[in-house]
């Protein structure tokens, strides 16, 4: 974010303007006419029908593929050819592409020069990050629905936020005076960081929060969920009325980490589905339904022959990556649809659930492949596990590590723990249980509860 070694020996008080300064010129590329423009738009399309939304998805489809065709050479070279390509009935036409199939053509893939753009690097768990080209025009249409979505709630730039993401600001000055935060007076956002979420330091995180008064939080749940379990755990009581919303970001929640949290912070938690590649949203709204928006891109849902379906992987087309046009691209995710229908305003189709990450598995050779949202499902019934991770280095055995609540835990919760994991991957597979004091984040300041590392052993 900023240049390391001049940031580390500043004073507290220009790290913090430093901060400021660097948000105020991304904020600039954010925001400005255009920006009002696409929030007007989004603001006035609210309520409209689905037919309306599906006629706009046709136009914006239709403009894209035109517009790929004309100036990047991968797809010309791909899809020029295809009758009625335009046509977003005939999707199904279009080839689907695979994240090493952009990584390996990204040069001819890229419509404009990379000086005229922002670049938004994915991470990806193989480790070899894509570089993703926004044009400014689009990385302002994205704020504007992402804002559009959040001021359903009454958020607004310069609302008083706590932000919890995965940059490391702090120093080791700050860490010896116990201050885990940097704020940016200007904006009003302070940056709690993700990297030293640890009992010990639990206490300062909360007693900042209950001082600084946030309205909204927006980040990573899982830090937000230990910040609420210490509390809990502590007696410590978190005012009412503080928090209007919550806006989680970057990891599948899970439903007992929403409930805690929901409770502790005496509020609401909106969730939403993006992702640095640009991915067309996902937004949940006030009766708590995830709504597909489908001004932003297209969903296809599709089983493992490519056939559409209730339940199965996403690929999507984006209609805010024209810089690198993403069209149908297989982002790696998997997600239940919904045959039922939302009472509020907003008449996109629901999602029933966002399945995580096909990534994030484990894989028994008597069951197949576990998914996140079973794996998370194994503390059915279970009291006093804080959280969790599964390893597994081979076919036949995982190792899981736990941090236990020692007063609630206890023999009897052990075994139904074991028994929702027999269930799941077999009674073949050797289940180690590793008690430790606390399971590190990811470098990216992300909480993984799934490490597969023999991915490369099952097809
Ligand atoms: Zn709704």
């Amino acid at each position: 974010m900023i240049k390391d070694t001049i940031y580390q020996k500043l004073p507290n008080f220009f790290q913090n303007a430093l901060i400021s300064a660097f948000n105020f010129i991304a904020y600039r590329k954010r925001y400005g006419a255009k920006y009002l423009y696409y929030r007007e738009i989004f603001k006035n399309n609210e309520n409209l029908s689905l037919k309306d939304l599906q006629l706009i998805q046709k136009q914006k489809f239709s403009h894209l593929i035109q517009y790929a065709i004309k100036n990047s050479p991968f797809y010309h070279n791909k899809i020029a050819s295809i009758p009625s390509v335009t046509s977003l009935d005939l999707i199904e036409r279009l080839p689907i592409i695979t994240k090493e199939e952009i990584r390996k053509n990204i040069g001819d893939i890229y419509t404009i020069p990379k000086r005229k753009g922002l670049i938004s690097k994915t991470g990806g768990t193989t480790g070899k990050s894509l570089e993703i080209l926004f044009s400014i025009d689009n990385i302002k249409e994205r704020f504007a629905m992402i804002e559009n979505f959040r001021s359903q709630s009454g958020y607004q730039l310069g609302k008083k936020t706590a932000w919890f993401s995965g940059k490391n600001l702090l120093t080791s000055k700050d860490l010896k005076k116990n201050i885990f935060w940097k704020t940016d007076y200007l904006y009003k956002v302070r940056y709690y960081s993700t990297f030293h979420v640890k009992k010990k330091y639990l206490e300062y995180y909360i007693n900042d929060l209950i001082e600084y008064k946030p309205e909204y939080f927006v980040g990573f749940p899982s830090t937000i969920y230990e910040i609420a379990k210490y509390g809990i755990d502590n007696n410590i009581d978190f005012p009412k009325n503080i928090v209007k919303a919550i806006f989680p970001t970057a990891e599948t929640i899970t439903k007992s980490t929403r409930e805690l949290i929901e409770t502790y912070f005496k509020t609401q938690m909106y969730d939403q589905y993006a992702s640095s590649e640009g991915a067309p949203f996902i937004f949940e709204c006030k009766n708590k339904n995830m709504h597909l928006e489908l001004q932003s891109g297209v969903f296809e849902v599709l089983d493992d022959d490519d056939n559409p379906s209730m339940e199965g992987r996403l690929v999507v087309t984006s209609f805010t990556t024209y810089g690198t046009p993403l069209i149908r691209y297989d982002i790696g995710d998997r997600i239940e649809l919904s045959d039922t229908t939302c009472t509020c305003n907003n008449k996109n189709p629901i999602v029933k659930q966002i399945l995580g990450r096909i990534d994030d598995y484990i894989y028994s050779s008597e069951t197949g492949k576990i998914n996140l949202g079973n794996i998370s499902n194994t503390l059915k019934g279970v009291n006093g596990i804080v959280k969790f991770q599964v390893i597994q280095k081979q076919l036949d055995k995982i190792v899981v590590k736990v941090v236990v609540d020692k007063e609630q835990y206890s023999e009897k919760h052990q075994k139904q723990f074991l028994k929702n994991w027999v269930d799941r991957v077999g009674k073949s597979m050797k289940i180690d249980l590793e008690f430790v004091d606390d399971i590190p984040v990811a470098n990216s300041g992300k909480f993984r509860m799934v490490k597969n590392h023999i991915k490369h052993l099952i097809d």
